[in-house]
């Protein structure tokens, strides 16, 4: 008889998860709370003016191709990435800038006119950070992780101590680069994984293997088009999507999941059921705490989140003097970070990131730019309520490096660290689940099966191998892997 999984939330973890299993024989339905998939990765329309909602920068294209061939689909009838070699300009108040390239020659010659030491080293750099991304992706990126057990072996601990643990992000920049700007712009690598370098351990230097070696990409018609193709190929392939329904709680008997039950009282039975929304939100409140004694609420109360965002999303008539993806970088990033991480408050001078999209593809805002600006914001607290923060801090800040949007904008959306949270059952608003400012959190998330249950597991941002876009469609795959190991061989 044919297997039923149940997935909870239509993210990108869910999705792959989902293609992959029915592929592999079982009927999938996916339960999602809002009337869109993708996830925290959606279409916003302001009038002309399209946007990428959540992922803007997207790395590892492999990982989202190999959902579709390993179902035997072509991914360019889904969708279609396009290399943007020299992706992203990093400001400072100065007026200094320098681009980051894929190109080699090309960074090197961007280092140079900053700092020729730098230049020097950046051969070395790259080398390092390939280093650190081939034992991440040998030891971590293609596992599933259920116990402790499986972080005991051999092989793996001699990985962990080669990916240098205990040196932080930023005294690892530090080893090549001696300019601040330079380091800074590095150090937002840490970002991408919402925790502050000074914590964040050296082996997420990975990310510049990522974004210099491997390069940044766009994907043609908007990146949300990367859930458009995923939903499509999950439907052809026959995975039932139930939309606008939460689901409230999984009955279970004998440490066994039996069905899920959703806000219209609808219940919905199932062999295997995973939770792709957030596990540190989740995961407490749709099992009884008597079901899962080894995840009590205390513990998951205690989980350190990541990063959040404010973002306003505006919609100029001009064409402005931007690239793809832009930084104006703080007077004192350390600071900023400490504000954030530290004291859990907005940063007075906060790094302000602006994605323009229209500057690759026109069509995107044909009335003038589509600016995705993005500022990190601390994870709610537990105790207070919303931290207030002003689009005109934005303004300010850019009118400062000679960009006046005051007059171009036409319309525009916020979004706060509150709404993520209520949007997408976020973990106080975390972008990317438990933040890795902890050493343990970096290879300690919780693992992708619930130890307490025979038939729950984990795949998204807030389990292993961790958030970011590709890093959460590489888990939708490998539970996927593991669950079919276990109840269909
Ligand atoms: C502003 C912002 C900027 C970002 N920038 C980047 C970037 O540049 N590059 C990058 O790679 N990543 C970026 N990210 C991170 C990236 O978006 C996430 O890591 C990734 O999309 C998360 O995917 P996921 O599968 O974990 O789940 P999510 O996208 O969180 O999806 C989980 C789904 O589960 C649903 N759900 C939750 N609970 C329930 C329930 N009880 N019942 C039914 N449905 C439920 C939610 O509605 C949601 O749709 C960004 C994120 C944000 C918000």
């Amino acid at each position: 008889m044919t297997k039923t999984a149940v997935v909870i939330g239509a993210g990108l973890g869910g999705l792959s998860a989902a293609i992959s299993l029915q592929h592999r024989g079982f009927q999938v339905t996916i339960i999602e709370k809002n009337s869109h998939s993708g996830g925290k990765l959606h279409d916003v329309q302001l009038g002309s003016a399209g946007f990428d909602f959540g992922p803007n920068t997207i790395t590892m294209p492999h990982v989202f191709n190999n959902v579709l061939k390993q179902t035997g689909r072509k991914p360019e009838d889904y969708f279609e990435f396009v290399p943007l070699p020299r992706h992203t300009t990093n400001s400072f108040e100065d007026g200094s800038s320098f681009t980051f390239s894929s190109v080699k020659e090309d960074m090197k010659e961007e280092l140079h006119a900053l700092d020729p030491a730098s230049a020097d080293k950046y051969e070395a750099y790259r080398k390092e950070v390939e280093k650190l991304f081939r034992l991440a992706d040998r030891h971590f990126l293609k596992r599933t992780f259920r116990s402790w057990k499986d972080f005991i072996s051999l092989p793996l601990a001699k990985g962990l101590l080669s990916s240098r643990p205990l040196e932080t992000m930023d005294s690892f920049h530090r080893r090549f680069f001696k300019d601040e700007r330079i380091i800074s712009a590095f150090n937002r690598y840490a970002t991408y994984i919402g925790s502050s370098p000074f914590n964040s351990p050296a082996t997420f230097g990975l990310i510049g293997h990522l974004e210099l070696n491997d390069g940044v990409y766009y994907t043609k018609g908007g990146n949300y088009r990367i859930a458009e193709g995923l939903k499509k190929a999950a439907e052809e392939s026959g995975v039932k999507f139930i939309y606008g329904e939460e689901v409230v709680s999984l009955t279970v008997q004998n440490g066994t999941i039996s069905e899920a039950v959703t806000n219209r009282e609808k219940t919905v039975p199932g062999d295997v059921f995973l939770l792709n929304g957030d596990l540190l939100s989740q995961y407490p409140r749709l099992v009884a705490s008597e079901h899962r004694p080894s995840f009590t609420d205390k513990k998951a109360v205690s989980a350190d989140p990541s990063v959040s965002a404010y973002v306003l999303m505006a919609a100029s008539n001009k064409r402005h003097a931007l690239n793809h993806h832009q930084v104006f970088f703080s007077r004192d990033p350390k600071k900023e970070f400490e504000d954030i991480f530290n004291k859990g408050e907005y940063s007075s001078d906060p790094t302000v990131y602006i994605c323009t999209s229209s500057k690759t593809e026109p069509s995107r805002s044909p009335d003038g730019d589509n600016l995705f600006i993005l500022v990190n914001a601390p994870p709610l607290s537990t105790e207070a309520g919303a931290h207030p923060f002003s689009k005109e801090t934005v303004f300010e800040k850019l009118r400062r490096f000679g960009l006046d949007l005051s007059t171009s904008i036409t319309d525009s959306m916020e979004v706060s660290p509150a709404v993520i949270e209520k949007r997408f059952n976020a973990y106080r608003g975390a972008l990317y689940g438990l933040s890795s400012n902890k050493k343990k959190n970096t290879f300690l998330r919780p693992f992708n099966k619930a130890s307490d249950l025979n038939n729950l597991y984990f795949a998204g941002g807030s389990t292993h191998p961790g958030g970011g876009s590709p890093m959460v469609t590489l888990s939708g795959q490998n539970v996927a892997e593991l669950i079919v190991k276990h109840h269909l061989n």
